[in-house]
C-alpha cells in the first residue's frame, strides 16, 4: 500500500483534503467511527472531518454504514477508511504529473526564452520580437535567457516519476 509520506500519495492527498484533512487521514482510528469520534481523535473540527470523509468517499478511499439507533430514532454514519484503491490512483496520478511535466519539457526545448534585467516575466521569442525586444512591464531591454538548467530539473523530475517496478 501506498506511504503517505510518499511525496506523489502526499501532494495527491494535500490538494484534495488541505492540511486539517491530511490529519484525519494519518490519525483517523482504525475500524468503524463516527464522525464525532475521528473529530476526537484528531483534534480536527467536526465541519472538517464531515468534508474530508465525503472527499475520500466520493474517491472511493472511505466508506460508510448507516446505523439506525434503536431508542432514538437517530442515524449514525459509521465510516472506515479504505485506501485499497489508491494505488491505482496514484499510478493515474503519476501519469498525470508525468504528462504535464512531458508537456513543460516541449514548450523548454521548443522555445528560445527571453527576460529583462528586473526579470518581469519570460517572453518566447515570438512575443519579445513583437515588442522590439523591450520588456513590455519596465522598459528595459530583453535579453537571451538560457533555459539549459531548467530543462534539466523538468527531466530530473520526469526521470523521478518513472515506475520503479
Ligand atoms: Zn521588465
Amino acid at each position: 500500500m501506498a506511504s503517505l509520506d510518499d511525496p506523489i500519495t502526499h501532494g495527491y492527498f494535500r490538494s484534495l483534503v488541505g492540511e486539517k484533512g491530511m490529519m484525519v487521514l494519518q490519525k483517523m482510528p482504525e475500524g468503524e467511527v463516527t464522525d464525532d469520534e475521528v473529530s476526537r481523535a484528531t483534534g480536527v473540527l467536526l465541519n472538517v472531518v464531515r468534508r474530508t470523509l465525503f472527499i475520500l468517499y466520493e474517491k472511493r478511499l472511505a466508506s460508510y454504514r448507516r446505523v439506525r439507533d434503536t431508542d432514538s430514532g437517530w442515524l449514525t454514519y459509521l465510516w472506515k477508511l479504505d485506501l485499497s484503491p489508491l494505488a491505482e490512483l496514484m499510478e493515474e496520478e503519476r501519469e498525470r504529473l508525468a504528462a504535464n511535466l512531458k508537456e513543460r519539457l516541449r514548450f523548454e526545448e521548443e522555445n528560445i526564452f527571453y527576460t529583462c534585467k528586473n526579470r518581469c516575466a519570460r517572453y518566447v521569442f515570438e512575443v519579445a520580437a513583437e515588442t522590439s525586444f523591450i520588456c513590455p512591464n519596465c522598459g528595459e531591454e530583453l535579453m537571451y535567457q538560457d533555459n539549459e538548467e531548467l530543462v534539466e530539473v523538468v527531466r530530473k523530475r520526469i526521470e523521478k516519476l518513472r515506475p520503479t517496478k
